[in-house]
């Protein structure tokens, strides 16, 4: 199963993300997690991501697309994965298909959707050195003009399903597998 899940920041993305890909055996792909370990670790490419993701800006694409095709060429990414935070522009999409052999194309996009208020409430609280507001208004601004044009790409294509992200984690979980069980 190759999944993406898609959503603004604050969408609990990742927390979900922890859930299917348990169920669904495969593992979660998060390019913001794995940008954050690389900074942690001081490598190249986190001194790279964190001039960006200090400030709530992308990661350049061609850093981030070599990334990514680098971690999906890894042997537990050939039967399926979850990817979370990633594409995140039009440029990081078509190169994620080129990157996707013939007949190994996603199955489903899941599209969370949150309305702007409840998000602003969300990561206000989370307190990630990211999370500071200015940043915060930045990175969703980022997000509407660059990144949720793509959910369009997706739903043309007939794969994106639409999820509402609002409720306790369980009852969005229980919407994502029944969506997931219906769409592939
Ligand atoms: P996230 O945890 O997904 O919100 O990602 C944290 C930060 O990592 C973002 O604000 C960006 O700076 C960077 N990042 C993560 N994914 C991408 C991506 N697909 N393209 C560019 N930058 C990214």
């Amino acid at each position: 199963m190759r999944l993406l899940i898609f959503g603004p920041p604050g969408a609990g993305k990742g927390t979900q993300a922890q859930f299917i890909s348990e169920r669904y055996s495969i593992p979660h792909i998060s390019t913001g997690d794995i940008f954050r370990e690389n900074i942690r670790n001081d490598t190249p490419l986190g001194q790279e991501a964190k001039r960006y993701s200090e400030g709530g800006e992308l990661v350049p694409d061609a850093v981030t697309n070599a990334m990514v095709q680098a971690r999906l060429s890894q042997p537990d990414a050939q039967n399926g994965f979850l990817l979370d935070g990633y594409p995140r522009t039009t440029n990081q999409a078509e190169a994620l298909e080129r990157m996707l052999p013939e007949g190994t194309g996603l199955d489903a996009v899941l599209n969370m959707i949150v309305p702007e208020n409840e998000i602003l409430e969300r990561l206000s609280k989370r307190g990630r050195t990211d999370d500071a507001d200015d940043t915060i208004l930045k990175r969703l601004r980022i997000y509407r003009e660059t990144t949720e044009p793509i959910a369009e790409y997706y739903r043309g294509r007939g794969i994106l399903v639409d999820i509402q992200g609002v409720g306790t984690i369980e009852d969005i979980t229980g919407r994502i597998i029944n969506a997931i069980e219906k769409n592939t």
